[in-house]
């Protein structure tokens, strides 16, 4: 069931690449034994029947009569991965994009650079938006280009040449602050950690703010513990204090992390027993998200 959210004069509406991605505890959190009792190991959270942890593939639309913004841009279609979920996928993608009547964007923003973040925005090697920057964090690309990058990315598949040099040689990839205003509703929020140049995306509406947490935290294990941090994060210990913040100043606002199971936002909320995550249902619209509609 398709589904949007909902703040007023802008709309956020996610692409899904993957509604549900099955992968091994252990692999995304070495050593990791889900506590069966705890909230985080039921679903959505958690696939009872082979033990392993559900995760989503999606990015963002973010719409308003003003604009729209592309956040992240998952794994894409046709793309050489290890990965056998991420392998010479369909164009899932783009059919979800064309799907919301969207004709063309006004600016991409990358919370990082990661294979399921890029993908989408090539095909081939032509980019999807040829009008449209590209907006990220210059040490994160600076840093995937590097040698520490270039071996990290032999265990995923050279995404970087495949979907983000295109971009760049088109002239349409800008660099730009952690803290950076990226629309009228929009602005990034510095989050370095997960990768070096990581950030999120404060989105406020008329009627409601989210933050677009990318990957701060995978997993509700992570809300919650959140001194767990991935196998993939660059630096784990500043992933971590990242993530703590992030949950500390949420407060009563809303967070959407990129691959928590749908409808993946809602509140964190502290109880005796550390915090607990409840889906925002006040936000949440069920169908198909149609902009010329959504206008009117
Ligand atoms: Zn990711």
């Amino acid at each position: 069931m398709a589904h949007w959210f909902d703040l007023g004069d802008v709309a956020v509406v996610p692409l899904i690449e993957d509604d549900r991605l099955l992968i091994e505890p252990g692999e995304f959190f070495p050593g990791l034994e889900p506590d069966l009792a705890d909230w985080y190991a039921r679903e959505p959270w958690f696939d009872r029947e082979t033990g392993k942890l559900v995760f989503v593939i999606q990015s963002f639309l973010v719409c308003s009569a003003d604009e729209v913004l592309v956040v992240d841009a998952c794994v894409g279609a046709g793309k050489d991965r290890r990965r056998a979920e991420f392998d010479q996928l369909p164009d899932r993608w783009l059919r979800q994009f064309r799907a919301t009547g969207v004709r063309d964007v006004d600016a991409v923003v990358f919370t990082h650079l990661h294979a399921d973040h890029v993908g989408a925005v090539t095909v081939g090697a032509d980019p999807v938006f040829p009008h449209a920057p590209h907006l990220v964090v210059e040490e994160e690309f600076r840093y995937w280009s590097s040698e520490a990058g270039a071996a990290a990315m032999r265990r995923t598949g050279d995404y970087l040449a495949d979907s983000v040099r295109p971009i760049e040689r088109a002239g349409q990839l800008s660099f730009v602050a952690p803290d950076a205003v990226v629309g009228k509703h929009a602005e990034l929020v510095p989050a370095a950690g997960h990768t070096p140049g990581n950030v999120c995306v404060r989105v406020r509406g008329s009627a409601g703010t989210v933050l677009l947490a990318g990957d701060t935290m995978h997993h509700g294990v992570q809300v919650r513990h959140p001194e767990l941090s991935t196998r993939y994060c660059v630096d784990p210990g500043k992933a971590a204090e990242v993530r703590s913040r992030i949950l500390e100043e949420a407060g009563d606002s809303v967070l959407l992390p990129t691959h928590f199971p749908a409808p993946s936002a809602g509140r964190a909320r502290r109880g005796s027993d550390g915090y607990v995550f409840e889906f925002a249902a006040d936000l949440i619209r069920a169908g198909q998200f149609r902009y010329r509609e959504w206008l009117a």
